[in-house]
């Protein structure tokens, strides 16, 4: 995605829906009353465009009646059986060993309740296997052989094995590590984070009974070493939500989320009085100051508050997001942060 410039993202974030009754601008600008808003059915925002089959998803959900937590996981299950994606469900890269594992994190607002499954190996739909943690466990995560003993014991249907061209590729990037020299091998262990081999759905939604929900699924990074638990099923990393202020998801590289817990501090930021966009905006520079990499960090984040307001920022040219409320249902662009595009610190607070 080429890099763009203010101009041209404020006009695409400006949006409108027939009649000028939705619309959403970059800064501060109110979406919608709440009331309208609920009369709208929702709101659902997630990452990238894969995600908008999900949030549409999702909204019919609602729009049917559905609790919060239905529309989630059922929005996030059209993206994990989609077998055609490289970077969620049992479509994604294998790890290093040749196995795809999985790892999913679901939040309730309402009750501050969450559950989350790590590495989980050979079931399509880790979103659900988190949510029935949630409700059926006294824990919040599994991990590893003993998420796939609970979902086993859940009675959770198994998925398919590796396809064709997922060993292909794996033995392909194996044949590739044996011709590396030693230390270069050495030095990384799995693969190297590529623009395309790592991706995730994290999605957050206001419901029309104005709670808020967020869930999301990943393979995570592909080739990775084995056991390795990327920030989306890490509560407050890959998703955060918080029921009277907003939620917040993420994606990109996951060392480089977790270790400053990012969707929190992106609801934090909300809780301050930032808009949800100018929340995302400034965790990334919040990180970025503090990391030796400064803002070479492949890390985006999209955030919703209690209003209905939405946001996204990323590293870099940013990213494409997904939202849906009503009958606008629209792929948008986040605004990217580099070291010389900053943008000014603080945001403008309530
Ligand atoms: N955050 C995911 C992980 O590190 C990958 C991604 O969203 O790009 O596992």
């Amino acid at each position: 995605m080429s890099a763009m410039p203010r101009r041209r993202f404020l006009q695409s974030a400006a949006v409108t829906f027939a009649g000028g009754a939705i619309y959403q601008r970059a800064q501060g600008a109110p979406l919608l009353p709440l009331a309208e808003l609920r009369a709208q059915g929702a709101v659902v925002v997630s990452t990238w465009p894969f995600g908008q089959p999900a949030n549409e998803k999702a909204l019919k959900v609602l729009q049917a009646g559905g609790a919060g937590l239905d529309a989630i996981e059922q929005g996030i299950n059209v993206t994990e059986s989609d077998a055609g994606n490289p970077s969620v469900g049992l479509g994604g890269i294998p790890n290093a060993d040749g196995v795809v594992q999985l790892d999913a994190c679901i939040m309730s607002g309402p009750g501050h309740r969450a559950g989350s499954v790590g590495a989980l190996s050979g079931f399509p739909h880790p979103i659900s296997v988190a949510r029935r943690i949630m409700e059926t466990t006294r824990h919040v995560m599994l991990v590893g052989d003993g998420a796939a003993k609970f979902a086993t014991e859940q009675g959770f249907a198994r998925g398919p094995e590796l396809t064709a061209g997922q060993r292909d590729g794996w033995e392909k990037w194996r044949r590739e590590q044996a011709a590396r020299p030693a230390p270069a091998k050495a030095a990384t262990g799995g693969a190297a984070a590529k623009p395309d081999n790592h991706d995730t759905i994290a999605m957050v939604l206001l419901a029309p009974d104005g709670h808020l929900y967020g869930g999301c699924s990943t393979s995570g990074w592909g080739y990775k070493l084995a056991g390795r638990v990327g920030d989306s099923p890490i509560l407050g990393s890959g998703l955060y939500v918080d029921d009277d202020i907003g939620a917040a998801g993420a994606t990109g590289i996951g060392e480089n989320v977790m270790r400053y817990c990012g969707s929190f501090l992106v609801v934090e930021y909300m809780r301050q009085g930032l808009h949800p966009q100018e929340a995302c905006l400034e965790t990334i520079r919040r990180i970025a100051k503090k990391d030796p990499k400064g803002f070479d960090l492949s890390i985006n984040f999209v955030a919703l508050d209690k209003k209905g307001r939405f946001g996204a920022a990323g590293t870099g040219s940013g990213f494409e997001y997904s939202v849906t409320c009503g009958k606008f249902s629209r792929v948008l662009q986040s605004p990217g942060l580099t070291s010389s595009k900053v943008g000014p610190i603080g945001g403008n607070r309530k």
